[in-house]
């Protein structure tokens, strides 16, 4: 049986079951963003940030930000989940008044396949030419991998620091006014020239 898709292994964690509902399937990346979630909680509510009130900044857009989102509370619709998209796996949760809180860095990808051959498996079973036995080692393999990055010492998986910077601006309200190019109405910040984006040909929905 996949162990990629639910049902999920009942022995996990409720909240990690919970995580996976959320996610729509099991994958190394949504049990490392578990992790750093539930130990960001936890450090900047010792830090001293008021966790009723937290704001998320994630700094990569992988299955680990559900686990971001379900764990923290943190979401891009209530916009306390705030994309800061330098491409790396940093994630760094803060109060939302007082900039209070922590920031993790995963390092654990730097290594975790260093000859390649996990990514290799994975490119195979997805690429659906893996005959069952193929599909079921690598199913067995990657479960394997995931019960050990639940298991980790976080220091194995991430580093972790107090940070103490203002938070992300909150991107309230929704001032908007007509584009000179299309006559649609956009937030009146995101105009250039009076022209929303897709005038611009920044965003494009062809075809
Ligand atoms: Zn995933
Ligand atoms: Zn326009």
């Amino acid at each position: 049986m996949s162990t990629s898709n639910p049902p999920y292994p009942e022995d996990f964690a409720e909240d990690f079951r919970e995580t996976l509902a959320f996610h729509g399937h099991l994958c190394l990346d949504i049990a490392v963003g578990y992790r750093v979630a539930k130990a960001a909680v936890a450090a900047a509510q010792a830090a001293g940030a008021d966790p009723t009130n937290l704001v998320a900044v994630v700094g990569n857009d992988t299955c680990a930000v559900d686990a971001i989102q379900r764990v923290t509370g943190c979401t891009f619709g209530k916009r306390n989940l705030v994309p800061r998209l330098s491409g790396k796996p940093v994630y760094v949760l803060q109060d939302a008044a007082t900039g209070v809180g922590v920031r993790l860095y995963v390092h654990f990808w730097e290594q975790f396949d260093a000859d390649g051959s996990f990514r290799a498996a994975m490119r195979a079973a997805k690429s659906g030419k893996l005959d069952a036995a193929g599909q079921a080692k690598f199913q067995a393999d990657q479960e394997a991998l995931i019960r050990r990055i639940l298991e980790m010492p976080d220091a194995d998986l991430f580093t972790l620091r107090p940070v103490h910077a203002p938070p992300p601006p909150r991107s309230g309200g929704f001032d908007a006014a007509p584009c000179a190019g299309c006559g649609e109405h956009v937030k009146r910040t995101m105009l250039v020239d009076g022209r929303c984006a897709e005038c611009r040909s920044e965003i494009t929905y062809s075809g």
